[in-house]
């Protein structure tokens, strides 16, 4: 009877909804224990229960114990989904997209890029002598000027922009709506970046750069061959540089 509920409140507000009973079933947890809730069922009318019906009525609260299990489930089930998708597209050192991920981004950003008539920028940047600053100040700090140089890249990309770790201190970046003259002025202001960045532990890291603009019937494969020769040259003139690539 709502007068047993032990709240005057709640006592007056079931009579003022017309409950003349109310039954609470606890709903069975998966093992002993504490119910995971209760079924709460309320009557206009105070009546009596056959035993068939206690046993419906019990059978409904188990029923409610599997939704809630299955709901459960599935909660589980899309957080772990989503965290393998993390860790299957995430370079775990620095968090930005690894090379397989990356290379599934390309392909569809040079997709989006012939739908739309949009020019697409591919930048590749690889750290200077980067062997010389893990002997001089071990791995480790090898691995903090590493996270370094993808947070300082970060930092200076539109949130469009996609930052690729493509292999051991070799990063891309993906540059949708952009030619190569915007490419060119991107990379510079990345060099410029990280060659300011300090990095805990060791000295100022430089990096070398090459850009592309996609040609029209270009795949993914030719623009990155052709991006990572421009980077070559980079190397070549002198390191701490941008080039262009060639058509
Ligand atoms: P260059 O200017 O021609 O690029 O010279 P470099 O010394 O950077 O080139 P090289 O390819 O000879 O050396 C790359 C170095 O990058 C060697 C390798 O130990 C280091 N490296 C690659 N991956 C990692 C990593 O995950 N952590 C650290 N600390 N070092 C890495
Ligand atoms: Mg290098
Ligand atoms: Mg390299």
């Amino acid at each position: 009877a709502p007068e047993q509920s032990g709240e005057p409140a709640l006592t007056e507000g079931l009579r003022a909804h017309g409950v003349a009973m109310a039954l609470g079933l606890p709903i069975p947890a998966d093992g002993p224990g504490t119910p995971r809730g209760a079924l709460s069922l309320l009557f206009g009318a105070a009546r009596v229960f056959s035993l068939e019906e206690w046993t419906a009525l019990r059978d409904v609260t188990h029923l409610a114990a599997v939704g809630l299990r299955l709901a459960a489930l599935g909660q589980e089930h899309e957080h772990l989904l989503a965290r393998l998708t993390y860790i299957s597209t995430t370079d775990a050192l620095t968090g930005v997209a690894n090379r397989r991920h990356g290379e599934e981004l390309l392909d569809k950003e040079i997709r989006r890029a012939r739908r739309y008539r949009l020019p697409l920028a591919l930048l590749s940047f690889d750290i200077d002598r980067f062997k010389a600053v893990n002997d001089t100040y071990g791995y480790p700090v090898g691995d903090v000027a590493l996270r370094t140089v993808a947070d300082t890249t970060r930092a200076v990309l539109r949130a469009s922009d996609i930052l690729v770790r493509s292999g051991g201190e070799e990063f891309h970046i993906i540059a949708p709506h952009t030619s190569a003259i915007d490419g060119l002025k991107m990379a510079e202001k990345v060099r410029v970046a990280i060659e300011q960045a300090e990095i805990p532990g060791c000295d100022h890291v430089t990096v070398s750069l090459g850009v592309a603009q996609l040609g029209e019937q270009e795949s993914g494969d030719s623009l990155t061959q052709r991006v990572d020769a421009a980077l070559a040259r980079a190397k070549r003139a002198g390191r701490n540089c941008v080039e262009l690539a060639m058509q």
